[in-house]
Order: structure tokens, then C-alpha cells, then sequence
């Protein structure tokens, strides 16, 4: 169990991000399977790219099972939308050829405190495997691929050597492992004073961020050229920005670095928390640049870069109404609550969590037209081939 600290909070250690981490699971109003309709968005507007990479990737013998791997699935259908995407437009590349598609094995794979239970009941009934194939490809509201959840983070192993054909990763490699540990030591350079994100913080804290980005992205590739087959690819997707300065991280800057930064330091004036409580947490999140993502992709040498590109992707609010200044209010703080909410209770418990998110909302409500307009992402797309 988790130590408890003041107040009887939860202390997260950094190394424990990784058993604590996850989106809002369930289906609620903050949960991510309710909230990630514009990460579906951004990811139909790329599925041209994903598809000329499916294109590349070699095509094995039919007689053994295709493998896809989508890595930090969450809990959403947006993973399941991808997976059958993959599927399909594999099994035609298969026919096309003049082959009888193989069996399809997905992995879904995120942190151990994901919400796998839901990601399941959404999963669609698998077809009765004693059916010819091609009545199990076309079989309409069924799932034509065997399923399982792999618990893990991605930076490290997760399956064996040269077992996968493809892996997919949507909007999860700008997660850092941890919140690099100079920057919240009050000793250091480093330390992130009066500020929770990267965002405009000093050149210590900026370098820290990076070098951790790049450390969790080569662990990250060195595990997959171990475990990914001769002729397989990556197609991968994660916060960019387009600036070279990795103190403006663009959208996600602005996500945390704004208005969900006002209200920590709200907490503070009002007396709510000490400076020091808040300047001790930290959004691991870093948004590189092409360069940044180059680098370690060119060091790692086991990857051909097909495409490494910046890819616009809007903005990552979902409101109905743009009319609606309380209705952006609300989507700003369930964007900001839903991937960085069971962070702040961690940190601060549910209570203040609350007021936080509370205040996060009146704000985006008080310049809903500006948070419209400005919040907008950019995602470094990458598709990788190995040899
Ligand atoms: N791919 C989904 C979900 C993106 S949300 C979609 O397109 O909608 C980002 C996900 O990355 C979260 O579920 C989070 O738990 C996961 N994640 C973050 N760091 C991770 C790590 N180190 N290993 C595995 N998953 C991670």
C-alpha cells in the first residue's frame, strides 16, 4: 500500500507512476471512455497515414497468427476502433495478394491501473471460430481477432522476442515515466518553482523534461526491435509542438500551463495548500519537437524511418455548443481532470482535487473564446519500419 503523508494523502513516489497512472476509468462524466471523442477525432483525420503503413508492413505466412499490438490503449473504444481498422485493412492486403487472411491476435496494452474491465465489456463478441474465415472477417458486430490485455509500461519489455507484426501507440508516448527527479528538488537547477508543466520554467527544468523524454523514448524502442518480427512496423502517434523551445509546449502548454496553472496557484493564495505542496507536483508530459523524436530514433539504429512528421490536430475539447462559454468551462476542466485527475488526488486528495478542477472550470467559462482558439494540438506522427 501506498505511504500516506499530511493530511493522510497518498504520497505518489516518482518510481510509482507507473502503478498509479492511468485515465479515469469507468464510464462517468469525467472517464476517459467519455472524454477521448476528440482523440477519436484526431485519429480519423491520420488514418490515411496509418493505412500507407499497414501498407509497408511484409506480409507472413497465412498459417500463423497476425499479431497487433496497441500500446497505452487506455480504456475507451477508440483502441477497438483502431485494432478493426488494422485488421481489416490487413486482412485486404491478404485477399488482395491471393491469400486466405491469417488469424488475428490483439494485444491491448497500458499501465496495471487501467481500466481493462471496461475496455472488455466494450469489446464486441468474438465470432464463432468453427465458421469459414471469410464468414468470420465479415461477420457484422463481431470481433474477427482473439483479444487480450497486457499490464505494463511500454518503456519497458512486454511481450517475447520476434513475436509481433505491428504495434499502434495513439497519444500516450508524451507520458513520461516519471517526473524527472531534479525538478521537483529544491536543491537543484532544475527545480520548477511557482510552476507545474514545463511550460515557460527555466532551462534547468526544460533540460531535465527532455533528457527524460528521450530516455523513456529509446528504452521504449530498444524493447520493441526485441520483440517486433523482420518486416513489422510501428506506427506511432504523441503530442508535438512545432517550436524548437521545449519550454512552449503549443496545445498542451496551454492546456497546463495556463489556466489549470492559475488554479494551483489559487490554492496557494487561498491558503488552501503551501507553495511548496504545489510546486512539488509536476505534469510528466513532454511534447517533442521532430528533432527531439529524430535523435533518438537515428540512435537506437534499429528502426528505418518511413515518415516522422508534424500532424495538426485541433483542438482537444469536445463541446457541442461553442456558443456555450459554461460548456467550454466544463470540457476544458473534464480535459484537464480526465488525464491528469488521478494525479492531482494523489497529490493533494479528492477534496481540493475538486475545488481545483472547480476553478479550472470558471476560468475556461471566463475566456471560453480564447481557450477555443488557442487550445490546439499538434501530434509528431511517426511510422518506423524494422528490418
Ligand atoms: N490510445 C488511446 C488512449 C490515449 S490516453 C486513444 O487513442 O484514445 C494515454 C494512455 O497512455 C493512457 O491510458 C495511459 O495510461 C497510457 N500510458 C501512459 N504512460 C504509459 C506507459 N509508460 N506504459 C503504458 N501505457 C502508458
Amino acid at each position: 500500500m501506498a505511504p500516506r503523508g499530511e493530511n493522510n494523502i497518498v504520497v505518489v513516489p516518482n518510481m510509482k507512476l507507473e502503478k498509479v497512472f492511468c485515465m479515469k476509468g469507468g464510464n462517468g462524466e469525467g472517464s476517459y471512455a467519455n472524454n477521448s471523442q476528440a482523440q477519436a477525432r484526431h485519429a480519423r483525420s491520420m488514418l490515411h497515414l496509418l493505412k500507407e503503413t499497414l501498407d509497408g508492413v511484409q506480409l507472413t505466412s497465412p498459417d500463423v497468427p497476425f499479431t497487433v499490438v496497441d500500446l497505452g490503449c487506455s480504456s475507451g473504444s477508440n483502441t477497438i476502433f483502431t485494432i478493426e481498422t488494422i485488421i481489416k485493412h490487413m486482412s485486404k492486403r491478404y485477399e488482395e495478394a491471393g491469400f486466405k487472411p491469417p488469424e488475428f491476435s490483439a494485444f491491448f496494452s497500458d499501465l496495471p491501473s487501467n481500466d481493462f474491465n471496461t475496455l472488455f465489456q466494450l469489446l464486441p463478441p468474438i465470432a464463432d471460430p468453427g465458421v469459414s474465415m471469410e464468414e468470420y472477417l465479415a461477420a457484422k458486430g463481431h470481433r474477427s481477432y482473439f483479444a487480450a490485455a497486457v499490464p505494463g509500461s511500454f518503456y519497458k519489455r512486454l511481450f517475447p522476442r520476434r513475436s509481433i507484426n505491428l504495434f499502434h501507440s495513439a497519444f500516450s508516448l508524451h507520458w513520461l515515466s516519471q517526473v524527472p527527479d531534479c525538478v521537483v528538488d529544491k536543491q537543484s537547477t532544475a527545480y520548477n518553482e511557482g510552476r507545474v508543466f514545463i511550460q515557460g520554467a527555466n532551462e534547468g527544468t526544460a533540460s531535465a523534461y527532455k533528457k527524460q523524454f528521450q530516455t523513456d523514448l529509446s528504452g521504449f524502442l530498444r524493447s520493441r526491435a526485441q520483440e517486433m518480427m523482420s518486416g513489422g512496423s510501428m506506427f506511432l502517434v504523441c503530442l508535438g509542438r512545432t517550436s524548437v523551445d521545449p519550454t512552449d509546449q503549443g496545445g498542451a502548454g496551454l492546456l497546463f500551463g495556463t489556466h489549470f496553472q492559475d488554479a494551483w496557484n489559487d490554492l496557494v493564495l487561498e491558503g488552501l495548500i503551501t507553495s511548496e505542496k504545489r510546486d512539488n507536483f509536476n505534469i510528466p508530459v513532454y511534447a517533442p519537437s521532430i528533432q527531439d523524436f529524430k535523435e533518438v530514433v537515428e540512435a537506437n539504429g534499429s528502426f528505418t524511418i518511413n515518415k516522422l512528421e508534424v500532424f495538426k490536430g485541433g483542438s482537444p475539447l469536445v463541446v457541442n455548443q461553442p456558443d456555450d462559454e459554461a460548456e467550454v468551462g466544463r470540457a476544458l476542466a473534464n480535459s484537464c481532470r480526465t488525464v491528469a485527475g488521478v494525479l492531482v488526488d494523489a497529490h493533494i486528495g479528492e477534496e481540493l482535487s475538486k475545488e481545483l478542477f472547480l476553478r479550472v472550470e470558471r476560468k475556461g467559462t471566463s475566456h471560453a473564446k480564447e481557450v477555443l482558439e488557442q487550445i490546439q494540438f499538434f501530434h509528431i506522427v511517426a511510422s518506423l519500419s524494422f528490418a
